[in-house]
């Protein structure tokens, strides 16, 4: 089976020459292991991390390896009592065509309540991320005005869509794109949207809530950033998922400059990760099922067809040609 491995590590935008797709030989599995053949594979903001050789919440993918990250497949071979050929499994060993792991790494999943694919974005890891982040995070409460950054893609859509379900009292999204803020407005039921490439976010926020925030859902940082701690309210909450506007920066960035009114205002910025919320995966899936269920919740996906395409996919991921999840299904699935 094929594998994408990253050969060097970037600096600043990822070039698609520190890449290669190799051909890998299948391991059968040990006793205790499964042989999977993956079907649908994640490509999120946080492996452009995971590509620097700097310690952090996750370890460096190494170099001349097959890459990781969220997949899900068929069992092909099992030596597993909690598994049998055919069954179908959410792991951590995407990136490549074929996945050798110990059972217990894997969680059984079904096509039958929910697409495959479901399970990598609004069931899985991106949907648990707004809920927690939202809620835990944020501390939101009902009748909060909500400001989400990022909110056309897999995290920010599903923060703003729980947020307007759970009783805001106004939500407004930032996108890059026309098309983008129209999905936001249109099917999404934000109040307000704006590309934050037609004007300065600071003024299009102000237009979009003048009468301020209570909670910020952050995935982009920097200017957005700033613009949130200036329209937040006494005692607003910022919860800071992810910051990818400086994913690929070399220099830190200038914003925010603001910081100050944190003070004056009582602000509490928190940092997550959605690992350290599991506790609330029983009640996510209990009410984001019910919503999709329900239809009051619609989750997008961008699909990119084949493994030889799965970098691709992640570099558009990063220029934002991603609206909603971005997956890459795999010829045969
Ligand atoms: P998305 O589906 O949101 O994809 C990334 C999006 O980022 C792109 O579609 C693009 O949309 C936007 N983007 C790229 N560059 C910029 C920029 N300079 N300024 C503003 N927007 C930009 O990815 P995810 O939903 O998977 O992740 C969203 C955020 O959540 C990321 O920051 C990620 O790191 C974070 N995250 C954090 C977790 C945690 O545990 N804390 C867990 C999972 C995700 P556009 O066209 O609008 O620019």
């Amino acid at each position: 089976g094929r594998a994408w491995h990253l050969t060097a590590r970037p600096h600043g935008w990822p070039a698609p020459d520190g890449f290669a797709l190799r051909e890998e030989p299948v391991r059968p599995p040990e006793e205790g292991e499964i042989t999977v053949r993956n079907l649908h594979l994640s490509v999120d903001p946080y492996m452009r991390g995971r590509m620097n050789d700097v310690k952090s919440y996750v370890p460096p993918f190494r170099l001349n390896e097959p890459m990781e990250g969220g997949a899900v497949g068929v069992v092909v071979a099992s030596r597993a009592p909690e598994f049998a050929p055919g069954d179908q499994v959410l792991h951590g060993l995407g990136w490549r065509e074929y996945a050798t792991l110990p059972a217990r790494h894997a969680t059984a999943v079904s096509g039958r309540e929910a697409p495959l694919t479901a399970y990598l974005g609004v069931l899985g890891m991106p949907g648990l991320t707004a809920y927690a982040g939202l809620l835990d995070a944020g501390g939101f409460r009902p009748g909060d005005a909500v400001f989400v950054s990022g909110a056309a893609g897999a995290v920010g859509g599903l923060a703003g869509q729980i947020a307007r379900l759970k009783g805001a009292s106004r939500v407004v999204g930032s996108a890059g794109s026309d098309d983008k803020v129209r999905l936001l407005t249109e099917e999404y039921g934000f109040d307000a949207a704006f590309n934050y490439r037609s004007g300065p976010v600071r003024d299009q926020l102000r237009d979009a809530a003048p009468d301020g925030i209570d909670v910020y859902f952050d995935n982009v940082g920097g200017d957005h950033l700033e613009a949130a701690i200036g329209a937040l309210r006494t005692h607003g909450r910022i919860a800071v998922c992810g910051m990818i506007a400086q994913y690929n920066a070399t220099e830190p960035p200038a914003a925010p400059r603001n910081l100050a009114l944190v003070i004056g205002k009582r602000l509490r910025i928190q940092g997550f990760l959605v690992n350290d919320h599991k506790a609330l995966r029983p009640a996510f899936v209990e009410e984001v099922g019910g919503w999709l269920r329900s239809g009051e919740l619609r989750p997008r996906e961008t699909v990119v067809q084949g493994i030889e395409n799965a970098l691709d996919a992640f570099l558009g991921l990063l220029r934002g040609d991603n609206t909603g999840k971005m997956i890459v299904t795999l010829d045969g699935a």
